[in-house]
């Protein structure tokens, strides 16, 4: 098989529409994986095969029953990127585990540019692993062997990349207008917010911007926009992502956030301010990412358990004591949200003695019936013990940030 293929792309010069109304990008979600070995090819998104494949990629097989296909693909409507990867792994040995894995993502303009240079500057992680890879090399406790394309795959793209580079370029600017536009001035569709918001949130923290991602997405008056821009700087600058996730998000990029949130206190306050409001009230819902079994899928989730989880990661990195009578106050009658207060509480009740036992004490003053609720009964058992284990031990040091 030779080491790589290109199609010119003949859309180059051309103006594309916006991917507000893309008839492709529409039905094409912000992730998707399959697993082909229990679900079918038909469920491939059938709009694949209206994207232009800009560059496709035989990767170094790991062995020789093994694939490992990637493509950048590009909406010929609106010029949007969608990263591809089909890996396969018939297994190199009798009762070795296998894959047929296909991973398709669309990919933020400054992470396509980034994947671009990658490839130029050879950089060496510029192709993410397939999950599969990385399982099995976690499973034997290596390392994942390099996901690389040959030496003479790399020479023959060079010539595309570097256009592609210059085209995606050339536009950058006009796309970060456009989707800046969109979000201050248009609700576009859940999934169009999500890609938004990750582009935009990405460019501002290459720009050292705060103020935009202050302004424009945390204080925004959308609560989907609030809570992916909120769930986006947790996942990235505090590293609460999967590895999964943290490979397709540029390291400068993340380096960048992280420094931007972890080491300013002011940039920190403000994400537990915004988390705090999402996580006490309610706010209508958002759609979440599940990776399934054989397929992934979103589903919907409500903003204010989303405020939660993010409050949880949170707690690791600043006291957030001053919340426990609030997230008490939440507990109810609704199974669901006491579920995801008291998964919120337990990380605060792990800080210190003392929130322990203010989370008990006030506990105890809610409805005895509330109090039965099996969350709240795991909670209870949690700070009890907290509180016996910390008795003789060291209160643990916060966390620098
Ligand atoms: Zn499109």
């Amino acid at each position: 098989m030779p080491g790589a293929f290109f199609m010119t792309d003949s859309q180059k010069s051309k103006e594309y529409g916006s991917i507000i109304d893309c008839p492709i990008c529409r039905n094409l979600p912000q992730k998707k994986e399959l697993d082909l070995e229990h679900v079918g090819q038909g469920k491939v998104p059938a709009e694949l095969n209206q994207l232009s494949v800009v560059l496709l990629f035989n990767l170094e097989p790991e062995h020789q029953y093994s694939s490992n296909t990637v493509k950048l693909l590009k909406c010929p409507k609106c010029g949007t990127y969608y990263y591809f990867n089909h890996y396969v792994d018939e297994g190199e040995h009798f009762m070795d585990p296998t894959s047929n894995d296909i991973l398709i993502r669309r990919y933020p303009p400054l992470t396509v540019i980034h994947f671009l240079e990658g490839i130029i500057n050879e950089i060496p992680g510029t192709f993410p692993q397939p999950i599969g890879k990385l399982k099995v090399a976690f499973m034997e406790g290596r390392y994942p062997y390099p996901n690389e394309p040959s030496e003479k795959g790399r020479g023959e793209s060079l010539e595309t990349v570097t256009k592609e580079l210059g085209e995606i370029k050339g536009r950058y600017n006009t796309i970060i207008e456009e989707f800046t536009d969109v979000v201050k001035e248009e609700s576009p569709e859940w999934h169009l917010k999500k890609y938004m918001v990750e582009s935009l949130a990405m460019h501002f923290a290459k720009e050292d911007d705060w103020s935009s991602i202050s302004e424009l997405l945390l204080k925004h008056k959308d609560p989907v926009i609030r809570v992916e821009a909120l769930s986006f700087l947790v996942d990235y600058s505090l590293g609460n992502a999967g590895v999964i996730d943290l490979i397709h998000v540029p390291y400068d990029i993340r380096e960048k956030l992280e420094k931007i949130v972890k080491r300013r206190k002011k940039h920190l306050d403000e994400i537990v301010q915004v988390a705090s409001e999402l996580a006490l009230s309610k706010h209508g819902y958002t759609y979440e990412y599940d990776p399934g079994f054989g397929e992934s899928k979103y589903y919907k989730a409500s903003i204010q358990a989303v405020g939660l989880q993010n409050i949880a990661v949170l707690a690791r990195y600043r006291d957030l004591s001053h919340l426990v009578p609030q997230l008490i106050n939440l507990l109810s009658e609704d199974e669901n949200l006491n579920y995801h207060v008291c998964w919120t509480l337990e990380p605060i009740s792990k800080e210190s003695r003392e929130n322990a036992k203010l989370i008990l004490e006030l506990i105890n003053k809610v409805d005895r019936k509330i109090r039965q609720d099996k969350e709240v009964q795991r909670l209870i058992k949690e700070c009890e013990e907290q509180i016996k284990k910390r008795k003789k031990g060291k209160e643990k040091k916060k966390k620098p940030t």
